[in-house]
């Protein structure tokens, strides 16, 4: 991401820091000393949120090395000041694997808790600063848990929803559904914001619905969401968001302009690294003739769905897309004889 510094690797994952993360531990400086905390109130006002972010990158882990499990690399984590991003190479390819990405974030926010919970029951310290600090930072856990597995799509709780779904019906219809749910969490979110006076609570809102929207509309178009990132983030301490990787698809197909550019930029793509089995089950009872193959983040030709059909009627079906065009057994177009 532009704009962020390298803070350090850690479990061969970089993690970076967006440089407006540095105006939160300054308004919450400023703010405590104005509201007259005092220094040391400051001082601890900003531990505190910088313990808040350090969970954030926990959460964010959970999901990273839990998609580390399946195959799929993290490129980098990046804390934002709306909380953080954890940048996946590609989308996981079974619903039940997304659905473990997805559970082990909050999965992690869980633990925190608990172990604190667990040493205050074991421990039973006295009240005093630390005793308050850490029950405080216990609590925003759970809100983490609690805000990340509501069932609006961007959120943890929606992938799970649609990894769920996803396991009796089309992906597309799945991430629909989700993306609908999605949608009608944020209009009460909206609402409850707008009957309690909370802003943040409505901004909060018209994110989620945007960004529910967003994903409705990439289940019904044609371009499909495999190729090159998934990034997913959270608000810490209350909500997600999501880098639509729609987007970035269309961002490489705009450096790949072919000829007939409009027609192209229309066709769904698949990942070069499928079976030509499952990508025609993704493709489903698509009327197209031709999409685009994804490598590496960008697209690199395009292939027909009748040299697949034969493929799989040979018995081929379980070869990856990218093998069979090395083997010539299928021939890939460029973009530009389109
Ligand atoms: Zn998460």
């Amino acid at each position: 991401m532009s704009g962020s510094w390298h803070l350090g690797r850690f479990a061969n994952i970089d993690v970076r820091v967006h440089w407006t993360f540095l105006l939160v531990p300054l308004w919450i400086y400023f703010s405590s000393l104005a509201a007259g905390s005092g220094v040391a109130g400051a001082t601890i006002s900003v531990l505190f949120v910088l313990s808040i972010f350090a969970c954030v990158l926990f959460h964010e882990y959970g999901h990273a090395l839990m998609a580390r499990r399946f195959g799929i690399p993290t490129r980098d984590i990046t804390i934002l000041p709306i909380g953080g991003v954890a940048s996946l190479e590609r989308m996981p390819r079974r619903p039940a694997h997304e659905l473990a990405i997805a559970v082990a974030g909050p999965a992690v926010n869980v633990v925190i808790a608990a172990a604190i919970f667990l040493g205050f029951a074991i421990l039973d310290p006295t009240a005093g600063a630390v005793t308050s600090f850490l029950s405080r930072l216990a609590l925003v856990n759970v809100a983490l848990v609690v805000f990340n597995m509501l069932p609006a799509f961007p959120m943890d709780g929606g992938r799970v929803l649609r990894s769920i779904l996803a396991m009796t019906m089309p992906y597309a219809s799945a991430t629909r559904i989700a993306a609908n749910v999605g949608q009608v969490t944020a209009v009460g979110f909206g609402l409850l914001g707008l009957i309690s006076g909370n802003l943040m609570l409505v901004f909060i809102a018209g994110f989620i619905f945007l960004a529910a929207r967003g994903e409705a509309m990439l289940a019904t178009a044609p371009v499909r969401y495999d190729v090159a990132s998934e990034a997913r983030s959270h608000v810490a301490p209350t909500s997600c968001r999501d880098e639509g990787s729609s987007d970035a698809v269309k961002a490489r197909l705009l450096n790949h302009p072919g000829p007939n550019f409009p027609d192209v930029r229309s066709l769904p793509i698949i990942s070069s690294q499928w079976n030509a089995k499952n990508a025609l089950g993704w493709l489903g009872s698509n009327s197209l003739e031709k999409f685009l193959v994804s490598s590496g983040g960008s697209v690199v030709g395009m292939i027909n769905k009748s040299d697949l059909q034969r493929v799989v009627r040979e018995g081929r079906g379980a070869m990856a897309i990218e093998r069979l065009l090395a083997l010539r057994i299928i021939p890939m177009q460029s973009l530009r004889s389109a």
